[in-house]
């Protein structure tokens, strides 16, 4: 899957709507300390779908909203958009009409979030669904976190065997078996 941007807009330190555009190779990230680059793959996460808001080092989901400085107020709604590009037919089968797919989350306070693909409101698991059967999404192996390798080494098999699947790109089954089951 190619991703060609990503729009934030009062999603943590990016309080201004901002428009990070991906060229195809390799992409840097570069700057101080705290200038957001971590903020930036977080965001990433979180629009495919990230429930987990440990991952995203906060201690609610709210923590994604931009909180406030000393001379801006903090905002009520953090909203994510990722697009990409479709041209390959890499994304599911399910999207083949598609040159581009632009999925989006949006979360504002006390009202949880809200997904939306190409215009069109779904639930979170569509979008989980969507990257699960394309090999990536908000756990990922190709999205490493600082200090995930140590914890990589220090896993039990059980959650090892869990990142070859993600990468085997068969996670996505298990989860429509586990849906079929509940039925
Ligand atoms: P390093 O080089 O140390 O890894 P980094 O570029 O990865 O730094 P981040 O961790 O992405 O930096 O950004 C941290 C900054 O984001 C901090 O200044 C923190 O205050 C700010 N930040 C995080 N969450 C919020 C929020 N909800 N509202 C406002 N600012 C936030
Ligand atoms: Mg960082």
């Amino acid at each position: 899957m190619k991703f060609n941007r990503l729009r934030l807009s009062g999603f943590k330190s990016f309080v201004d709507p901002t428009d990070l555009i991906i060229e195809p190779g390799l992409t840097g990230v570069v700057g101080p300390n705290g200038c957001g680059k971590s903020n930036l793959l977080e965001a990433l996460r979180w629009v495919m779908g990230e429930n987990s808001f440990k991952n995203m080092r906060g201690t609610g989901m709210e923590d994604v909203i931009f909180a406030g400085t000393a001379g801006r107020p903090a905002r009520n709604h953090a909203e994510v958009t990722l697009i990409i590009d479709n041209a390959d037919r890499s994304a599911p089968a399910a999207y083949n009409d598609c040159e581009t797919i632009e999925v989006s989350r949006k979360i504002e306070r006390e009202q949880g979030s809200t997904y939306r693909i190409n215009g069109r409101e779904v639930r979170a698991r569509d979008v989980q669904l969507l990257f699960a059967d394309a090999s990536t999404g908000a756990h990922s192996p190709a999205l490493v976190r600082q200090g995930q390798i140590a914890q990589l080494i220090s896993s039990k098999p059980i959650n090892r065997r869990r990142i070859l699947e993600e990468a085997a790109g068969i996670t996505g089954l298990y989860t429509r078996r586990h849906e079929a089951e509940l039925r």
